[in-house]
This record gives structure tokens, C-alpha cells and sequence, in this order.
């Protein structure tokens, strides 16, 4: 393959982009070209990052194991890609949510000799048991209707279904509650006992691990004792050796207690603390993976006070430049990320522009649109040196000190939000992007990752 040859207002328009474009190989200039012809929007994941973070967690959460979480497309980050980086650094479980996740992991070419996948959320009717059996994924049991299922699925295949029992400590999701447990528990040995299935763990979920008033505090101390009375009941039962795990994002950093024998972090392996209110990235160590990019559609000067947006909610002032982001609400960004400075005065969301001094943040104004937003520079654009096509940063890794470059936490403090919901959220259509994919990867596993997403 040969190198592209760009203009220089292509050049122009990359200079404000994370993607090194004169480092790439041709492979990769041609995707990261191919991907900026095919929409005006990026999501470039730092492949180092994730392996990073994973690698961070496994040491600080030693002896316990720990699962990667990679449901709802691994918060928006690439499913088999972040497999692939959770595995790299140590991981040997990996957790999602809906059985047609896990199916999609091993149809992605992640066996079981690469990880162990549980899934915990199916339902008697239609999920696809006898083929989770098939592929070697573990299933969370939370209802009787659901072990009957199971175990009628066990039987068709010929094989164990390997299963953990959900329980209810206070969150009331999925999971047996005190009273119907013993029941659970008597079904489930005579079930063992003919061979259907094979008891692997024992879970639950944290409802207030992230927020640090003494109620809540005092809330997830209720649920680790109710955590440890299930599992005491499970013993009395025979299920002496199972797999404990309860542990979030959250309380795995903060309460070693919690930690049992495996975590399951899902925030923290993206690159955040699991509630900005608890820190900064840098504040755990992590490294925020994802970096959302677009590519500026106009810029236009305009003078005096004048009405941005649906409802008017923002008004310009003096002189200045108004720039069109063209990603919206269809595309995952919150409608209410917007500022405002008529009524109630609410500060936007930040963007990085790259002006002729350097990086400046310009601000979200008026409500997000379904496919654009508005930001307004604060001076004319030729002062700065925007110009339409430009490549402006909604979010990245961060710097940790002012807003120089924003983080999805500075997204979720201004949209009202959690950093989960402004990644998980962003839509398929966005191109998703890996950096450093070859250099984390070995041929085999980079065979797994489409070709065309990988920069480097
Ligand atoms: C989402 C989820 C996790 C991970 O939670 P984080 O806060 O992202 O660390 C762990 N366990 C279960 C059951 C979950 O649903």
C-alpha cells in the first residue's frame, strides 16, 4: 500500500487530532483517511491505555481475580478489541451483561482457551442457553424458572452448564432474595447431582459503592454482610468452593474487604473512577482510553447578541465565532450538554480547539441538536485560526489539571451525567478507531480486530 498524498487543508484539519498522521503506516493513513471520508466523527481508543489500566487493577487487586467488564460493546469502546487488551495484561475472565454479548465474544474468535465468559442477564423464554453451554459460557442463575431452563438446556447438549447464583444483597436487580434461597439452593444440588450443572460462583451487586456518604457507606457494609450470610448458606448446602464475587469499579479500589475472590471492574478498565465526584483518572492511576474527535462542518462570524439554538437558551455576545460540531443527540451526545446564559446560566460542555496559539476550550452552546451542536469560539475564528473541516477534541485522556483537555468526566459534570453514560451512549455509526493496537498485540489476536479499524 501506498502513502496518501493530502492537501495541506487536510493537514490543517488533522492538526487538531490525536491521531499522529505523519507516524502512521500507509495501512494506517488510509484508514484513518477512509474513516474521516465515511463520517465527520471519531472514537480513537488507545489500545496501550486499556492494557494499562487492566494491568494497573490486576496488581492492586491481587490475590483476587479480576474480570474484565466489556458489556454494552465494552462501554463503547469495541467489543473484541477490548477482550483482546483485557486479556493482554493478565485478565482470564471477562464478564457482560446479555447472553448474545458472551456469544458474540467466543464468534469473535475469543475461545476458551484465551478466557473464561460469564453472562448474567437472560430470560427462561428465549436465550440461547443450549449454545451458551456449547460455546463454554457461564451462566448467572437469578430465578427458578431460569435454573429449570438452564438445566433442560444442560440435558439437550450433553453437557454441565457452568453457573453462578445471582443473589439479592439490596439491590433488588437480578437475584435470589433470603426467602426463596434455600429453595434455589436444594433445586440446585439435585441438579448437580444428576449432572446437568456445575455450580462455579456466588455474585451480587453493589447499589452505593460510588458515593461516599456515611448512609451509603453504611449501606454497602449492609450488603457485604448480607453477601457473606448467602454464601454461609451455600456452604451449609455443600457449595464450599465457589468463585465470591461482588465487586464493582468502585469498591474494588476502595474496599480491599470487597474484594473476595474476583472483582469485576468495568469503568476503571475504560480509563475512570466510577463517579468524578470520587477523583480524577490521574487521581487512580488510570488512563482515560477513549478520545472522541469531529470534524468542525461551518464556522461562521457573527457580531451582537444573537439566539443559538432551540428554545434560545444561549446568546452570543460582542464578536465572535459560532462552529458546528457535527455530532447530536442521534449520535449518543446528551441533549443537555449545551449551555445556556439566558435564563438559568449553565456552563457548556468542553471542546479543544487548536488555535494559531495553541489548544483553547470552547464551549457547547444552546441545546445539542439531534445530529449537531453549537460552540462558540469567543473570538473570530480567522483570529484563531479555525477554519471549517478542522478536527476539534469533544473528550480524551485528559491532563488532569485545568480543562486544557477535557475528559468524559468534565462531559458528565456539565451534561448532569456519569462518564459511563457519555461513552456507552455514543452510536455505532461512529467509527471506532485503535492506536497501538500492534504494538500490544501479536499477529494471531491482531487477526481478530477488523483491519480497518486499526491506526497503528
Ligand atoms: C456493570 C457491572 C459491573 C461493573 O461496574 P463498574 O461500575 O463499571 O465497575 C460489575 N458487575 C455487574 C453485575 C455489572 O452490571
Amino acid at each position: 500500500m501506498s502513502f496518501p498524498v493530502i492537501s495541506s487543508r487536510q493537514k490543517h484539519s488533522m492538526a487538531g487530532s490525536i491521531v499522529d498522521f505523519k507516524n502512521l503506516s500507509s495501512e494506517g493513513q488510509n484508514n484513518y483517511l477512509r474513516a474521516l471520508e465515511s463520517f465527520p466523527g471519531q472514537a480513537i481508543v488507545d489500545f496501550s491505555a486499556l492494557v494499562k489500566n487492566m494491568r494497573l487493577m490486576r496488581s492492586r487487586f491481587a490475590p483476587a481475580q479480576v474480570m474484565g467488564i466489556v458489556k454494552a460493546n465494552a462501554y463503547g469502546h469495541g467489543l473484541i478489541p477490548s477482550c483482546l487488551a483485557a486479556i493482554k495484561a493478565g485478565c482470564t475472565w471477562i464478564g457482560v451483561a446479555k447472553a448474545q454479548e458472551a456469544l458474540a465474544i467466543r464468534r469473535g474468535g475469543i475461545n476458551r482457551e484465551m478466557c473464561r465468559v460469564l453472562a448474567w442477564l437472560a430470560n427462561c423464554v428465549w436465550s440461547p442457553y443450549e449454545e451458551m453451554i456449547e460455546a463454554d459460557i457461564d451462566v448467572a442463575l437469578g430465578s427458578m424458572d431460569e435454573i429449570r431452563a438452564v438445566a433442560a438446556a444442560a440435558k439437550k447438549s450433553g453437557k454441565r452448564a457452568r453457573v453462578h447464583i445471582v443473589v439479592d444483597t439490596g439491590f433488588s436487580r437480578n437475584g435470589f432474595l433470603p426467602e426463596k434461597f434455600e429453595d434455589a439452593l436444594s433445586f440446585l444440588k439435585k441438579l448437580v447431582e444428576e449432572g446437568r450443572l456445575k455450580v462455579v460462583g456466588i455474585m451480587s451487586h453493589f447499589s452505593s459503592a460510588d458515593l461516599l456518604d456515611s448512609e451509603s457507606e453504611k449501606y454497602t457494609d449492609f450488603q457485604l454482610h448480607n453477601f457473606s450470610d448467602f454464601v454461609k448458606k451455600a456452604e451449609k448446602f455443600g457449595f464450599k468452593d465457589l468463585l465470591k464475587h461482588i465487586s464493582n469499579s468502585a469498591s474494588s479500589f476502595s474496599r480491599p474487604f470487597s474484594r473476595f475472590d474476583m472483582v469485576r471492574p468495568g469503568n476503571s478498565f475504560y480509563g475512570y473512577a466510577a463517579d468524578y465526584s470520587l477523583g480524577s483518572p490521574q487521581d487512580f492511576g488510570l488512563t482515560p482510553a477513549l478520545t472522541l474527535e469531529a470534524q468542525l462542518a461551518k464556522v461562521k462570524d457573527v457580531e451582537g447578541e444573537r439566539s443559538v439554538s432551540y428554545g434560545r437558551t444561549y446568546k452570543t455576545g460582542g464578536k465572535t465565532s459560532l462552529a458546528i460540531v457535527p455530532l447530536g443527540y442521534a449520535d449518543g451526545i446528551l441533549r443537555t450538554a449545551g449551555g445556556s446564559n439566558t435564563g438559568e446560566e449553565k456552563i457548556g460542555a468542553p471542546v479543544r480547539i487548536l488555535s494559531s496559539a495553541g489548544p483553547k476550550i470552547a464551549r457547547a452552546c444552546g441545546k445539542v441538536c439531534m445530529d449537531q451542536f453549537m460552540i462558540d469560539l469567543g473570538s473570530p475564528a480567522e483570529e484563531l485560526g479555525i477554519m471549517e473541516g478542522d478536527t476539534v477534541r469533544l473528550f480524551g485522556a485528559g491532563c488532569g489539571e485545568s480543562e486544557a483537555e477535557p475528559t468524559a468526566d468534565d462531559w458528565a459534570r456539565r451534561a448532569e451525567n456519569i462518564s459511563y453514560v457519555i461513552y456507552t451512549n455514543l452510536s455505532l455509526k461512529i467509527p471506532r478507531l485503535y492506536l497501538n493496537a500492534k504494538k500490544e498485540l501479536q499477529e494471531k489476536e491482531l487477526s481478530l480486530l477488523n483491519p480497518e479499524c486499526v491506526l497503528s
